[in-house]
């Protein structure tokens, strides 16, 4: 589509008031769990900040989306993300997901943070480029994704290699380290995830002891565990199916 194109034909302010009440719905109901999880820790839940996964959902249920006040929108693939930002609201979009070398530039064009920054080459590459896409002396906010289990089938940094690359990646000029990033086990009882979510909490606490400017942010959670990752010191949980409902086919691989 031509980017000169007016939009009025797509119409891509409008939105469906039954969906938009829906989702207010759903976000009330995420947003109540997550304040009941914090106040079980004795958190402030106004510290926890929402990520709504909108992967494979389309434009105009994000759109909905976002009017019943889910501003902050994450996305696992860079080319997805380019597509729904000009068919959906005004929104701050996450990437989440893996980002390869050849899409960085258009990654940090399109995403006000990047969540999944997993290695210490991605993390040069995108320093690079920063200054670049967005102009000389400008920061992006990104999350260094560790990958806690040290699960081979899972990226991130192990933590024993972020140690080591950490006073590197503090040095970057072009990136803000907002804190640690991490993808729970697959688990059957959201408990079983715990110790993962302790074990990124503890990581960063030794972590910045010894480097502050890694930012005290902890990006963990997801629908199956968020309320126990929020209970372990969430600042960011990343929703999507308990939101958007079930992605279904694609992603299930068939009817169950
Ligand atoms: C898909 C995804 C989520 C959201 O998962 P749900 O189970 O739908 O809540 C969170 N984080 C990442 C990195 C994802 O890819």
């Amino acid at each position: 589509m031509d980017a000169g194109t007016p939009p009025s034909q797509a119409s891509p302010t409008s939105t469906d008031p039954v969906e938009v009440s829906a989702f207010r719905a759903a976000r009330g109901l995420v947003l109540d769990r997550i304040a009941r999880a914090a106040e079980r820790a004795g958190r402030d839940p106004a510290a926890i900040g929402l990520v709504a996964v909108s992967k494979t959902v389309g434009p105009p249920r994000v759109r909905a989306a976002v009017a019943a006040g889910l501003a902050v929108l994450g996305e696992n693939r860079v080319q997805e993300g380019e597509d729904k930002r000009g068919l959906v609201g005004p929104a701050t979009w996450h990437l989440i997901g893996p980002l390869q070398s050849n899409k960085v530039r258009r990654a940090v064009a399109a995403f006000a943070v990047i969540q999944s920054v997993d290695s210490l080459e991605l993390a040069r590459r995108i320093d690079r480029l920063v200054a670049d896409v967005r102009g000389a002396g400008m920061r992006l906010p990104v999350f260094l994704q560790v990958n806690v289990d040290e699960d081979p089938a899972k990226a991130g940094h192990s933590p024993d290699r972020l140690a080591a690359d950490l006073p590197e990646l503090a040095s970057l000029a072009g990136l803000e380290l907002l804190g640690l990033m991490t993808i729970g086990r697959l688990v059957a009882e959201p408990g079983e995830a715990r110790p993962t979510f302790v074990a990124l909490r503890r990581l960063s606490e030794r972590l910045r002891a010894d480097v502050p400017a890694l930012g005290p942010g902890l990006s963990m959670g997801m629908s199956a565990d968020f309320e126990v990752a929020v209970e372990e010191g969430a600042t960011l949980v990343r929703v999507g199916r308990a939101l958007f409902g079930d992605r279904s086919a694609s992603e299930a691989g068939g009817v169950g």
